[in-house]
């Protein structure tokens, strides 16, 4: 469920293969509790993010299969139990099918955008991709989260940004202070877009969804798929536009 022509495999990659993987990253440029740990979802998986602030977060929860690889993340630096929240930046599978487990390990509160919600909380299996990928997905406890709100840190705060397209309740967190943008499956690296054709997509939304984009001043960027940018994140959102608008010629 991630992108069409997304290429993987950066300078990053090929130096540090799978053991990037768990590695940690300190936002560059900006000095404050809050820390960014990167958990590569292998293949089909998503990425999860680890966020250690005053109040530490995860933005998405993978397939569910390396659970135990993002929990082993996290003990190496705080005890699971202070994770509070886990937002899921959309309904898909490879993104919420670890939820479940993660929210009861960590005794965390999940939370979706109002249109993702919805599916989660019914367990709906259909349009979160759940019954064909073959990865079960029971009802979820999902609060919402409000379109244009904040997300509370602590000490920091997370921009909740609307940018349907991909699904139409897809979401995208931004960390004005720092330009980090959590960006789900709406953009990635490298030229890669979401995709919009499954169900509840739309390639008009994800279009303007990317334009608005890249209107941040985003320097960073931790996409839910694929390897992560830092410093020249723009680029990256300005070589997918100019890929998703030739894609609309076919
Ligand atoms: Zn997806």
């Amino acid at each position: 469920m991630a992108s069409k022509g997304r290429k993987i495999g950066t300078k990053k990659d090929e130096v540090e293969g799978t053991s990037i993987q768990n590695r940690f990253i300190s936002i560059p440029g900006y000095s404050s509790r809050m820390k960014v740990h990167y958990i590569m979802g292998m293949g089909f998986d998503a990425n999860i993010f680890f966020i250690e602030a005053e109040k530490p977060i995860l933005i998405d929860a993978g397939t569910g299969s390396n659970t135990a690889g993002a929990v082993k993340t996290i003990e190496e630096h705080i005890d699971p139990k202070i994770i509070d929240s886990i937002i899921l930046t959309h309904r898909h599978i490879d993104h919420v099918g670890g939820a479940e487990e993660l929210s009861k390990i960590c005794d965390a509160q999940l939370y979706a955008s109002v249109d993702e919600s919805i599916p989660l909380i019914e367990g709906d299996r259909t349009t979160t991709g759940s019954a064909m990928f073959n990865i079960p997905l029971n009802k979820l406890d999902v609060s919402v989260l409000n379109y244009g709100g904040s997300f509370d840190l602590g000490d920091e705060k997370l921009k909740i940004l609307h940018t349907p397209g991909h699904t139409v309740g897809s979401i995208s967190l931004f960390h004005e202070k720092s330009g980090s943008l959590f960006s789900g499956d709406t953009v990635f690296t490298n030229g890669g877009v979401g995709r919009w054709d499954f169900e509840t997509g739309s390639y008009q939304q994800l279009l303007a969804s990317i334009e608005m984009l890249k209107e941040l001043k985003t320097k960073n960027m931790y996409p839910g798929h694929g390897p992560y940018a830092e410093g020249d994140a723009t680029e990256h959102i300005e070589t997918s536009l100019k890929f998703l608008r030739y894609a609309e010629i076919f």
